[in-house]
């Protein structure tokens, strides 16, 4: 909890993964020397998530350990920072309810003032997305889901006929890393677009290469399908049943007896719904002079939410608050690499602000007019477009103290990992897709695991 009776600032990061994390380590090198700082991480799973590593763990039972990274080593021994474990239930303009997890489950009636509450100075929210298992697990315990995993890897060694729906990214590897592993059995990509990982960027040759390397490696690609199987869906997404599937406009009937569904990135915003601006602000919009409607912050049609360049939301009233990573509007295709990227530019926006109320405090102003009405206003008020040179000692420049960072969506460098020994890549400065040893190099082999557990300062298992 935020410690109200000294000038102690509490940042409060939601959702200990790729973005979470990213920004937590960005902080600590920053602010390590600041004893004036407490960082506490909120994350309902006992353990970090490895997602991009998932299917491989799929059809490879030693592969698993790398899925689930301890936080033990996160923050460093003896200092004041934590990890509160906890289902983040709502958030308000100082302070977010947690939901307590025991056992891996947590009290979904639990009213509100059962719930903990948690005090904070600046917030991150980075609670990412839902993703249909295999991929991600609506679950809260890492014993839970090596379970579900195996469970999951049991129906396909007992199958021969396996159907995947959604020829997307997630759909791709899938298919691609069954096939390799399972070589005997049929495995069956069905897509209702022209091409495979339709993404907006990435050129044709691309698409095609991605149909044209599973194709090669014995998985059948059906295009242009739009296809519904009873009771398959994003909840219920991995089903063990005899089915025939009829493709329209032809005579043909797939049969199978395992079906995944694969299809769509869900983000949960509902916990924003309490969000107001605090008492001493103006809770009116400026153009519409209409009360402040917590729906604003979101896109209406992903359910993101919206933030400005700097990654704060995008309200004048929440220059303390930031999202960041898939739950968030920063980046056009979501990736893990984007959420670290958005992660780090968050980290060094809050020590900008740190550090221009401590300048403040000490009585060095900025050249900018403070509206004493709006305490939180100046905390936002300019971007500049990149400037990366705070120095880790600092976190700011000398030149750009007052000037908040603008986030770069990253340049999207696409690996399609279909089997430990390669896929297909596409890389942005040149332009096109690569074969199996970019995609080995990059990828494929190890799915960036021994990456993600030092950043988590784990050994490796
Ligand atoms: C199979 C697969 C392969 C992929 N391959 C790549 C790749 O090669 N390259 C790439 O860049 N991207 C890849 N991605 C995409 C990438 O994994 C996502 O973009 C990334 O997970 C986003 O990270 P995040 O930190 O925003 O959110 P997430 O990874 O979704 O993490 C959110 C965290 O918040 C926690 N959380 C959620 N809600 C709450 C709550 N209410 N209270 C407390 N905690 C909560 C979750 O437990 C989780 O730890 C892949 C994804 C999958 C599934």
């Amino acid at each position: 909890m935020a410690d109200t009776s000294s000038n102690k600032k509490h940042i409060v990061i939601l959702g200990g993964s790729y973005g979470g994390v990213a920004c937590v380590n960005k902080l600590l090198r920053n602010l390590s020397k600041d004893s004036n700082i407490e960082i506490t991480l909120i994350e309902k799973c006992d353990a970090r998530y490895h997602c991009v590593a998932s299917y491989r763990a799929l059809v490879q039972k030693d592969f698993a350990k790398n899925l689930w990274i301890p936080y033990t080593n996160l923050f460093p021994k003896g200092s004041p920072h934590r990890i509160h474990r906890g289902l983040v239930r709502n958030i308000y303009n100082d302070h977010v309810l947690v939901a307590p997890i025991h056992d891996g489950t947590s009290e979904s009636s639990l009213p509100s003032s059962e719930l903990q509450r948690i005090n904070f100075d600046y917030l991150v929210i980075a609670t990412g997305s839902m993703i249909p298992s295999p991929a991600k697990w609506a679950l809260n315990s890492s014993t839970e889901g090596l379970r579900k995993l195996d469970d999951a890897r049991d129906l396909i060694v007992q199958s021969e006929r396996i159907v995947i729906i959604g020829g997307g990214a997630c759909g791709v590897e899938l298919s691609g890393e069954i096939k390799y592993a399972f070589p005997d059995k049929s495995v069956t990509l069905i897509h209702d677009m022209p091409a495979l990982v339709d993404y907006p960027r990435f050129p044709e040759s691309f698409k095609e290469e991605a149909r044209r390397y599973l194709t090669n490696h014995g998985v059948e690609v059906i295009l242009n399908q739009r296809v519904e199987v009873e009771g398959l869906s994003r909840e219920n997404s991995v089903q063990k049943a005899e089915r025939s599937i009829k493709l329209q406009g032809s005579d043909r009937v797939i049969q199978s007896d395992l079906q995944f569904f694969s299809i769509g990135i869900k983000v949960d915003t509902g916990f924003l719904s309490t969000l107001e601006p605090s008492p001493n602000k103006k809770a009116l919009d400026k153009k519409t002079q209409t009360p402040f409607d917590a729906e604003t912050l979101l896109n209406p049609k992903t359910r993101a939410v919206k933030v400005r360049p700097t990654l704060q939301l995008d309200h004048d009233a929440f220059p303390h608050i930031f999202a960041i990573g898939d739950i968030s509007t920063a980046d056009p295709v979501p990736t893990c690499m984007a959420a670290v990227a958005a992660g780090e530019t968050a980290a060094r926006n809050i020590v900008k602000l740190i550090r221009k109320e401590e300048k403040r405090a000490a009585g060095h102003h900025p050249h900018y007019v403070h509206n004493p009405q709006h305490d939180h206003q100046h905390l936002g008020d300019e971007a500049e477009s990149v400037d990366r040179s705070d120095d880790e000692t600092n976190g700011y420049s000398c030149r750009s103290w007052n000037k908040l960072e603008a986030y770069v969506p990253v340049q999207t460098l696409m690996v399609l990992a279909m089997n430990p020994t390669g896929g297909v890549s596409h890389l942005p400065v040149v332009g096109s897709w690569f074969g199996n040893l970019t995609a080995k190099l990059a990828k494929s082999s190890d799915l960036f695991s021994g990456r993600f557990w030092r950043e988590m300062n784990m050994p490796r298992p």
